[in-house]
């Protein structure tokens, strides 16, 4: 890479909270493992560490993937699957 020029206006910077590698913008796949099930996210924006590879999202997507188990959580409760011990 010779010139260093960036010809993005959103371009932010933003350094990795563990190793301070440069953080990029990718998609990635969540995987959350919750009481009785294993959700995967495919495709979720994420800023992704160049160096050591840990990914950090924004305050909204963190948002949406609680909503998303919350629900799932919720109807899982409420379903004839559901796995309570009375
Ligand atoms: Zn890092």
């Amino acid at each position: 890479m010779g010139i260093g020029l960036a010809d993005s206006e959103e371009e932010v910077s933003m350094e990795c909270l563990y190793c301070k590698g440069t953080l990029v913008r990718q998609r990635i796949s969540y995987a959350a493992t919750r009481k009785g099930y294993h959700l995967i996210i495919h495709d979720v924006p994420a800023w992704v560490c160049e160096q050591c590879g840990e990914p950090l999202f924004d305050e909204k997507t963190v948002d949406a993937i609680q909503e998303v188990l919350q629900g799932v959580d919720t109807r899982l409760e409420k379903s004839a699957l559901s796995f309570a011990v009375a």
